[in-house]
């Protein structure tokens, strides 16, 4: 045991407040740079850093459907959010797996954490998929072949997923920059993902889906780099609405709302799309040292169309932070989207907070015994 180990063991994953330590950077924080060019950067970003020796915990229970975590101490995760929880006022918490590639070798997936998670089934959740899906259809994408072994090979894993225990299919990913997974693109109506869809239908499971809006082909904007990134990029609205009505019954989350990388997950496109596809989710994310270009809190308080999106679909938007649980985490990510859930009005808080959840991540029941 090292002395990092050993420290983690007595006194896991929280540190006292506050102490800055840069949060690891997660998916969707490709972006990070774009803090240069993003809106003024709100004085609540600084102020979150410093939000002194407690945070704010939130006005209701809450469940953050959308967190990552340490893979290589699975129960010291799985002990700190247990402890964690009450302290944000968080009913529970699911976790899941980065959108990996086929080329990264180090890439896990649920296994790795389901085991110490399922003892906590009404305080913890899983999604998996991220490892072994979200890699498979990488590889697709790359060498062409999405024939009947490559799909037999993709149902059996996600089949072994939900056996295993998984409350979704994530983090996929259609159109991610380079985060702590590199750049990566698939079109969102790629068979494999299609045959997700049927599967997570199938199941009742949702299957959360992290891709920058692209409306129309376009370069690479400013100030992201190529390389790493694509200098191109694909439209994918078409594509990403030909998976939505691929099958209705598949409830899909699109993550995080409000970072937006391109400039077009505008809550003008999210509207459109929100008002014809029933089986679309969104997720709330708030980073306050990567704001995007269309960020829900600004200067602290909840930008007005994003509530009057809010206010739209009430039914249909949930909190997934994207809160990176990992042994020395700045909380702004938690901290921001329990400070945008505190602000809106009681009718439409309760259902955001904790009811669409609930609802979402409620599983069909199995199918009865044959005798
Ligand atoms: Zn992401
Ligand atoms: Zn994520």
């Amino acid at each position: 045991m090292t002395p990092a180990d050993e420290s983690r063991a007595t006194n896991p994953l929280w540190v006292p407040w506050p102490r800055f330590v840069p949060a690891i950077l997660g998916c969707g924080i490709g972006i990070a740079s774009l803090v240069l060019v993003a809106r003024a950067q709100a004085p609540a970003a600084a102020e979150l850093s410093d939000v002194g020796p407690s945070p704010i915990p939130a006005a209701t229970p809450y469940i953050d459907t959308h967190t990552h975590f340490d893979e290589k101490h699975p129960a010291d995760t799985v002990r700190a959010l247990l402890a964690d929880e009450p302290r944000e006022n968080a009913a529970k918490i699911y976790l899941q797996i980065p959108p990996f590639s086929y080329t990264d070798a180090d890439r896990f997936d649920a296994d790795v954490i389901l085991p110490e998670a399922r003892k906590y089934p009404t305080k913890i959740g899983v999604l998996g998929g991220g490892g072994w899906l979200n890699s498979m259809i990488l590889e697709s994408v790359h060498t062409g072949d999405s024939g009947p072994e490559v799909q037999a090979k993709f149902r059996d894993l996600a089949e072994r997923l939900v056996r295993e225990g998984v409350a979704g299919f994530g983090e996929m990913a259609a159109e991610h920059f380079v985060g702590s997974t590199g750049y990566e693109y698939a079109p969102p109506d790629h068979l494999l993902f299609l045959l997700l869809a049927d599967i997570a239908a199938q199941h009742g499971l949702p299957i959360e889906i992290h891709m920058e809006a692209v409306p129309q082909a376009m370069d690479l904007p400013a100030p992201l780099k190529s390389p790493p990134n694509a200098a191109h990029l694909n439209e994918n609205i078409t594509a990403f609405e030909r998976l939505l009505s691929h099958n209705p019954r598949a409830k899909i989350l699109w993550a995080h709302l409000g970072v937006d990388g391109t400039g077009f997950r505008t809550p003008e496109l999210c509207r459109r799309l929100m008002s014809a596809h029933p089986n679309l989710y969104m997720e709330i994310k708030h980073d306050p040292k990567s704001p995007g270009k269309h960020p829900v809190l600004v200067n602290g308080v909840v930008d007005p169309e994003w509530m009057k999106f809010f206010q739209q679909f009430p039914d249909r938007i949930v909190i997934g932070s994207d809160q990176h649980y990992s042994g020395h985490d700045d909380p702004g990510r938690w901290q921001s989207d329990v400070l945008i859930l505190n602000q809106l009005p009681g009718a439409i808080r309760t259902k955001i907070a904790i009811a669409n959840a609930r609802r979402i991540f409620t599983p069909n029941p199995p199918p009865p015994v044959r005798k």
